[in-house]
């Protein structure tokens, strides 16, 4: 199947999983995935109405910079402090914020560049924490620290359930981020606007729609296997 056919067939099976939490299809965030994907891929799937594009690797978003003309950018993989300045500014928003030196990296180069660093926490909801994410314990610390910061504003959570053999065998932890999330969000921040839940990959999407997702972020079902 062409990019088309699956960009359609992936939205249809988004927008009945949403439903069943109760979602509207414009409640819901499409991250196209486009690591590995080359430029001509991606500057097709903007035409065909893609608006945000997920990359893993600070080098690779610069590299293919130019494909994402028109496109909102979204770094999802794990990130290194020295690369924050690095990061284009194209990307809207930082989902891998996983630790507090993170943070206030992203703060400093904010304040030297003048520039505004929106992020979610991506919170480790297996214990699986070597993989990247914060443990669900630091949470609240993180929250408190982003809420004091000038140039960065927390809108959300972020996971990547672990691999398993069945997307069913994720719920369980696409619940407990639902928990997380309407728990803190019934703290009163001011700056932080916790409005984001970030969880849903190919395999389990429909999974994490079903229990609240308000973004997936999805590459091997629009794109095809990756090299
Ligand atoms: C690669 C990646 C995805 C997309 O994975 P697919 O299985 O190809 O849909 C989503 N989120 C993160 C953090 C990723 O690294």
């Amino acid at each position: 199947m062409g990019l088309k056919e699956n960009i359609e067939e992936v939205r249809e099976r988004i927008n009945r999983a949403a439903a069943k939490f109760g979602h509207r299809p414009e409640d819901i965030t499409l991250i196209a995935v486009t690591k590995t994907v080359e430029e001509d891929r991606i500057r097709e799937a903007i035409q065909l109405g893609m608006k945000d594009m997920g990359e893993n690797r600070v080098q690779e978003m610069l590299r293919k910079q130019e494909a994402f003309q028109g496109a909102h950018l979204h770094m999802i993989g794990q990130l290194q402090r020295n690369k924050v300045r690095q990061l284009p500014d194209s990307v809207v928003l930082v989902q891998s914020v996983d630790r507090l030196s993170l943070l206030e990296e992203l703060e400093r180069i904010g304040i030297r560049d003048d520039r505004f660093f929106e992020v979610l926490l991506e919170v480790s909801i297996a214990g699986e924490e070597q993989k990247g994410g914060c443990p669900v314990e630091e949470i609240p610390s993180l929250l408190d620290a982003a809420e004091a910061m000038t140039h960065v504003r927390c809108r959300g959570f972020m996971t990547v359930a672990p691999v398993v053999e069945h997307p069913e065998e994720s719920r369980i932890y696409f619940k407990k981020m639902r928990t997380l999330f309407e728990k803190n969000r019934t703290i009163g921040y001011n700056r932080n606007q916790l409005d984001i839940l970030s969880m849903g990959m190919s395999h389990d999407f429909e999974v994490a729609l079903e229990e609240g997702a308000t973004m997936v972020r999805i590459g091997t079902a629009l794109f095809g296997k990756r090299s």
